[in-house]
């Protein structure tokens, strides 16, 4: 036996929002079910579309990949361009998923509305190109009994912004081969990142505008955008917080490993495959690690480089018997094994240096450039090796522009300490270059190269530090 199943997924005006409860009525009423929301891609849609100087064709036309069908009136340059940006996508999300895409997504991509005829688009993806954002329209029949898809169909209607396309287009995925995508944390989360996905990267690539949102934002709390029951009515800024969780924890070398697990499970519709089973023994942690990653990123941030160390051992550091450990240049915060008491104070001696770009001069891990000594073997210059599991890229990757800007009080190349107590992080300070310390608070001391956040990659080099205990005498 089977039913009949219609989703949807749209991003419209808040003015909209009347009009789509009573759609949702209707198909709710008619046995079916949709779940319409906004995109944070139609922000883009304003800043970027490109003029083109060829002619304008006067009405759409189709243009085909191996996965994707496209109606658009876009130029014939523009239509390809956008083919092949798709399929690379679909390349990357269905080897994520582990599922090669099997059916053909069909896509309206509409530049300009005035010249696609009438009854040649779905009223409510004309209402949603009219809206300048877009909607995945699904039918398919499940197995009542077993709840088994047995076949599904996506149409997306869609703004040709490319942000808009390739969002709808993980939509369509999922709806195509899972028959849905999801609670909506992960469904738009997870299609917000299908279009800032990068082969074998994991540097944050998104639009500006959601770094200066969410940089700027009161941080929204974790369980809030797990828990959240909300399908429908939502804003493009509640997409930035799920995008920032599934960025977080498909890329954190803490989390991917059950993430992935996760999302198939969402996507198989197994009961037990929620937020709070796969991650509950670990919610501080992640709690952690996301509201740090809301406070520091940028675009090039990456999470390989800065995930928390939450496996090294601590100890207090005894006068006899000084405790060792090494800050590389490269990476966020490192744990210096040391826990300290406010006012204890510590011999320090720090040995190596570091450098902060490929062509800057190596520094001292106070950030004193060292006189010029022999010039360094350099066996494979302006190569990038990001020690990250995930990143297998070799060559130079190009640099992405800030778009906060670096306020630290530090100089670059400073050896920085900070005290994390209890979930929680002290200021940070400067460990001083006189090799005496005084701890400014109570916690285990973390150390790093001072250097902006989402610059990391490209320093090099290394400092060995030994913490020895003063005593009074
Ligand atoms: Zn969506």
């Amino acid at each position: 036996m089977t039913s009949h199943a219609t989703q949807a997924d749209a991003a419209c005006g808040k003015s909209r929002w009347q009009a789509w409860r009573i759609l949702i009525l209707l198909l709710a009423g008619a046995g079916l079910l949709a779940s319409p929301d906004f995109v944070l891609a139609q922000t883009a849609s304003k800043s970027k579309s490109k003029k083109s100087d060829a002619p304008q064709p006067a009405g759409p036309r189709d243009y085909s990949s191996a996965n994707f069908l496209v109606h658009t009136d876009l130029p014939e340059a523009e239509a390809n361009d956008l083919l092949k940006r798709l399929e690379t996508m679909l390349t990357l999300i269905s080897k994520y998923w582990g599922r090669p895409n099997k059916q053909t997504i069909e896509m309206f991509v509409v530049r300009d509305l005035a010249v696609w005829p009438p009854n040649s688009l779905d009223p409510v993806g004309r209402e949603m190109i009219q809206q300048k954002a877009g909607i995945t329209m699904s039918t398919g029949t499940v197995n009542r009994q077993t709840g088994k898809l047995l076949a599904a169909k996506a149409r997306v209607y869609a703004i040709a912004d490319r942000g808009v396309p390739q969002h709808e287009a993980v939509h369509a995925y999922c709806h195509q081969m899972f028959g849905h995508a999801g609670p909506t944390w992960y469904a738009e989360g997870m299609a917000e990142m299908g279009h800032c996905w990068r082969d074998g990267e994991s540097r944050v690539h998104c639009l500006p505008i959601v770094v200066k949102y969410l940089r700027g934002s009161e941080p929204k709390p974790l369980l809030a955008i797990v828990n959240s029951r909300d399908q429908t009515g939502d804003s493009w800024q509640n997409y930035t917080w799920r995008w920032a969780l599934c960025h977080l924890l498909a890329n954190n070398p803490n989390y991917y490993d059950r993430f992935r697990p996760l999302g198939l499970g969402i996507l198989a519709d197994q009961p037990d495959a929620t937020f709070e089973r796969v991650y509950g023994s670990m919610s501080k942690e992640i709690a952690f690690e996301y509201l740090f990653f809301l406070q520091h990123f940028d675009l090039g941030y990456e999470v390989t480089l800065t995930a928390w160390d939450w496996k090294t051992k601590f100890r207090h550091a005894m006068p006899k018997a000084p405790i060792v450990c090494t800050v590389e240049a490269n990476r966020g915060w490192q744990a210096s094994r040391v826990i300290v008491r406010k006012g204890e104070e510590f011999e320090v001696s720090a040995e190596g240096s570091w450098t902060l770009s490929a062509d800057s001069p190596e520094l001292s891990p106070f950030g004193v450039e060292l006189p010029n000594q022999k010039p360094p073997e350099k066996p494979a210059p302006a190569k990038k090796t990001v020690t990250s599991k995930r990143n297998l890229k070799t060559e130079a990757l190009e640099e992405l522009p800030s778009i906060i800007r670096d306020e630290s009080p530090f100089k670059s190349g400073q050896l920085v300490g900070v005290l994390f107590n209890d979930y929680e992080l002290s200021e940070p300070f400067a460990i001083p270059a006189d090799g005496s310390f005084v701890a400014p608070g109570e916690g285990q001391l973390f150390l790093r190269c001072e250097d902006a956040w989402n610059r990391l990659a490209d320093n090099k080099g290394k400092v060995s530090l030994k913490f020895k205990l003063k005593t009074d005498n």
